[in-house]
């Protein structure tokens, strides 16, 4: 048996590649098939191999949880339609009265579903910068269930210090989510740094190719995963198999992707910076980050995503981004082509104006999901928007 009957002993790339997944019993097909069904034929009642309705579980979905799980090195995966389904089941999760500590630069839909919808459910949130560990450690409540994690952040990049924050949470008997989809677990495993749970949203970076929306929730925690699977079985939360299927392909090349996504993320945040039409780069990666230190002590590279602000506000913002021509303008990110966003009025817009300024979101700031393309291209194709950006 060896290596083939626990993959855990082998590394990233293999599991990547092998987690969850055998060839297929009955035909040797080397890829997981598409179980394209809704319900599982039972030899008698309750008597069946497994599987009962597609909503429950799904033998597609079971290969992609199995590979999740080998890639963040955890016990348990549970796959959701989308990064927000997978949010709303953890959220799902906690009881009226629960309070719960969020970061105050999280995801927009991540702020939105906890403030304009499990609000009005009875839970209560509180909002801390978690790059201050003082900050973190005072706004714990006796009510206090859950703290909500995302790091590097979208789109400031503030990276916060996982193993200090989950020390603090572990000690509190409060549970700790790290939402790593900027990081994906080829450059960040929070589990290892004591989180009681990651959250994925598969659509970025694992599925990688811009072509599936998806999430996942993964840990060691036996109760967790139980409550989790209980409210993705009764909310519906669940992925189609052909999702499932495409999210698994992704990530097959994750890290080589990844690889390539910091390379050129590097590349480029060092040609912005040496930019006069660049007032401030915001990358991991640069010593003049305010968390390098953390960020290279936890994470094995700095991900593929920066933030900048252009010389001449709005104006000089909003001819960049109609002049790029390798770069997309859209939301979104992870995938293998380079895009680029306005966060204020794009991607943000749902964050209160006043919240959006206290964390630097201006009308000059423009966000980069650095693809995969020639390097020289991207910057190339910098350089010209930057010449148009001055006017
Ligand atoms: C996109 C995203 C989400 C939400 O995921 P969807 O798949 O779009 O629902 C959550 N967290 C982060 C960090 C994201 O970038």
């Amino acid at each position: 048996m060896g290596l083939k009957s626990d993959w855990t002993k082998t590394g990233f790339a293999t599991r990547a590649i092998h987690g969850g997944q055998e060839p297929d019993p009955s035909t040797g097909a080397i890829m997981t098939p598409i179980f394209q069904t809704s319900t599982f034929v039972q030899e008698s009642p309750g008597v069946f191999k497994g599987y009962e309705y597609s909503r429950t579980s799904n033998p597609t979905r079971v290969a992609l949880e199995g590979n999740l799980a080998s890639i963040e090195g955890a016990k348990y995966a549970r796959a959701f339609a989308s990064g927000s389904a997978a949010t709303a089941a953890i959220l799902g999760c906690l009881d009226p009265g629960d309070h719960v500590l969020c970061g105050d630069d999280v995801y927009g839909g991540s702020f939105r579903l906890m403030d304009k919808v499990y609000r009005r459910f009875g839970l209560e949130f509180s909002y801390v910068d978690q790059t201050d560990l003082a900050a973190v450690k005072a706004a714990i409540r006796p009510n206090t269930k859950l703290c909500w994690i995302e790091t590097p952040t979208n789109p400031t990049l503030k990276v916060a210090d996982i193993e200090e924050i989950c020390s603090l949470c572990n000690a509190a008997g409060v549970a700790s989510v790290v939402d790593n989809t900027f990081a994906t677990p080829f450059l960040q495993l929070p589990l290892s740094l004591g989180a009681t749970m990651v959250a994925h949203s598969t659509t970025k970076y694992l599925g990688g190719h811009s072509d599936v929306v998806g999430g996942a929730v993964i840990t060691n925690d036996e109760e967790w995963m139980e409550r989790v699977q209980f409210i993705l079985n009764c909310m519906g939360g669940n992925p189609g198999p052909q999702d499932c299927f495409l999210t698994m392909r992704g990530i097959k090349t994750l890290h080589v992707r990844m690889d390539r996504h910091c390379d050129n993320a590097e590349k480029c945040a060092a040609f912005l910076e040496s930019h006069p039409g660049v007032s401030k780069v915001i990358y991991p990666g640069l010593a003049s980050h305010p968390q390098h230190d953390i960020a290279a002590k936890q994470m094995k590279r700095f991900g593929g995503m920066i933030s900048f602000h252009v010389v001449g506000g709005l104006e000089a913002a909003r001819r960049f981004l109609e002049s790029v021509q390798v770069f997309s303008l859209a939301e979104s990110l992870g995938g293998v082509e380079s895009l680029i966003e306005h966060p204020a009025i794009m991607t943000h817009a749902s964050v209160p104006a006043e919240a959006r300024e206290a964390l630097g979101i201006h009308d000059d700031f423009i966000r980069l999901s650095v693809g995969i393309e020639e390097a020289s291209d991207l910057i190339e194709d910098l350089e010209q928007a930057l010449a148009k950006a001055k006017g």
